[in-house]
Formats: C-alpha cells, structure tokens, sequence
C-alpha cells in the first residue's frame, strides 16, 4: 500500500484508451476509482478487468459534456463514496477537418467534450476537495495545447483552453490544499492514434504502418509514448510530494515540443 491508498479518484473517460491505464495504475495503488463514460458496457467490462487484478472500481455511466449528468454523479459518488480527492479530466475527442470544411458540430462537440466537461467536472468536485483541505485536479491536454498543428483547430483551441482553465483554477486554489496541473502527451500508443493513422492512410494512399512511423518520428526520441508513462506521471502529480507543483503543463512527448 502507499501513501495514495484509499484514496478517491474519479477519472473521465475510464473505460478505455489511456483513461483504462490510468485507472489501472491508481487502482493497483490501492485507491478507490471511478470511471465515467458513455458506454456502460465498455465501462463495466474496464471496471471488473481491474477489480479481478485486486482493485476497487466503480463504473458510473455519465456523459461529461452534460452538467446535469455530471451533478448526477457528483452527487451518487459523493453519498456512496465521499468526496473525490483526484479528479483526472481525461475524456477527449479528437476529430480532424480542414478549418473551412470543419461542420459546425464538430467545433460545438470538440469544445464541449474537451474543455466545457472538464469546466463541469471542476465545478462539481472542487467544493469537496476544498472542504477537506486536500485535492488533485489533472487534466490530459496534448501538446496541440501548446503549439498548432493543422487540421485541427477545434481540437487545439479545446485543448489550449484546457491550460487556461488549469492556470486559472489554480491560481484560485492555490492556498486551499489543491493543485491543478495538466499533462501534455505527445502522440500515444493505442487505439485513437492507430485509427487516426488508419484513415490518413485511406486519405493518402500510404500504409498505416508507414503512418504510424510518421507519427513517432514527430518527437526526437523517434517513438509513439506508452499509456503507462502518462499514468506515471500522473501518479507522481496526485502524491503528497508533488504538492508544490501547481498550475503546470508537462509535455510527456519524447522532446516534440519544448516550451
Ligand atoms: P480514446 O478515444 O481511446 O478515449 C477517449 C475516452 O473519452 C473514451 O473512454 C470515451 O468513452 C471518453 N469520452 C469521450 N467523450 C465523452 C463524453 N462526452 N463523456 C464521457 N466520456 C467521454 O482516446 P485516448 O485514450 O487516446 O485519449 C485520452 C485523452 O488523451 C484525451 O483527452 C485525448 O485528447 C488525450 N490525448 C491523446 C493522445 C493520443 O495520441 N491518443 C495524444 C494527446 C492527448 P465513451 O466513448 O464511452 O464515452
């Protein structure tokens, strides 16, 4: 057990991708973890995959991008559980467009996804952290937060306003017991970026192998990141020692983006 045991951990977008690893990593800590998604099923799967492996998982279906939703379960894991003490805002949707082409919904839906939930999320969990004096709030941003790339100016502008909601928030809970950072991935090893090089390869001709070798020579270190190199991260984020570190972006991109 360590200094992380027992405590609450609610992670959006929990039932696959990155969102999986991470709450496989808090919960071989010993924490309690809830992840929340559309997919009940996904979820369910997710959550008793880790409670077989000797973890403690609620899976709460849950829309992020709707408040009501949100409050909903703010209100069943408060009740069930207690107050949430780490709040990883992970949910995101990455869709690509040219700017002029880009439907209108794909901004709405991006925007509302990946940077008006974790608003909501926020809102709905902070009040308990600060009432225990004690709380970690880590968004999964890109680093599309910190530099363009094109085609995908709704996912960027989400994500740059990711690190605007992060700075500020922790600005305001900085002599409350909470930080709030976020951390910036480069191009990760899984399912969304094996899909993402599966249709630039129908689009380009090129093999999605050739894709994905693009893709990890886009960081110096010539290699995609692993989920777990995230969650160690954001481990490290969520412990005691950590409790200077506030209002931060970290890259974890093989050295793509340094500012
Ligand atoms: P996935 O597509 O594999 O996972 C995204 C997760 O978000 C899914 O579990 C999905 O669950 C959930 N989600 C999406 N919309 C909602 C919603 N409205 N409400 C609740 N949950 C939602 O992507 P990754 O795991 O790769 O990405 C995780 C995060 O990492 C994202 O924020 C992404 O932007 C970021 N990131 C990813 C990179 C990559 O290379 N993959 C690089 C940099 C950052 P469900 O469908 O069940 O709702």
């Amino acid at each position: 057990m360590t200094a992380l045991a027992h405590k609450i951990v609610l992670i959006t977008g929990g039932g696959g991708g990155l969102g999986r690893a991470l709450a496989g990593a808090f919960a071989r800590q010993g924490c309690r973890v809830v992840i929340a998604g559309r997919d009940a099923g996904r979820l369910t799967a997710a959550a008793q995959e880790i409670d077989a492996a000797g973890g403690t998982v609620l899976a709460w279906a849950c829309d992020v991008g709707r408040k009501s939703q949100v409050e909903a379960m703010a209100q069943h894991v408060g009740n069930n559980l207690g107050p949430v003490e780490v709040l990883v805002n992970n949910a995101g949707i990455a869709r690509a467009a040219a700017f002029l082409d880009m439907p209108d919904n794909l901004w709405d839906e991006t925007l509302q996804t990946n940077l008006t939930a974790a608003c909501y999320c926020c809102q709905a969990f902070l009040p308990g952290m600060i009432k225990i004096g004690w709380g970690r709030i880590i968004s999964i941003a890109s680093t599309a937060a910190k530099v363009g790339y094109p085609y995908v100016s709704a996912y960027a502008s989400s994500k740059h306003g990711l690190l605007g909601l992060t700075r500020s928030l922790a600005l305001e809970t900085a002599r409350l017991g909470v930080t709030v950072n976020a951390i910036c991935p480069g191009y990760i090893d899984g399912e969304l970026t094996r899909e993402n090089a599966r249709r630039m390869a129908q689009k380009t001709g090129r093999s999605t192998d050739e894709i994905l070798t693009l893709l990890a020579d886009h960081a110096p270190q010539k290699r995609l990141i692993q989920p777990d190199e995230i969650a160690g991260l954001a481990l490290m984020l969520a412990s005691d020692q950590a409790g200077g570190i506030t209002g931060q972006a970290i890259n974890i991109d093989g050295g793509a983006v340094m500012a």
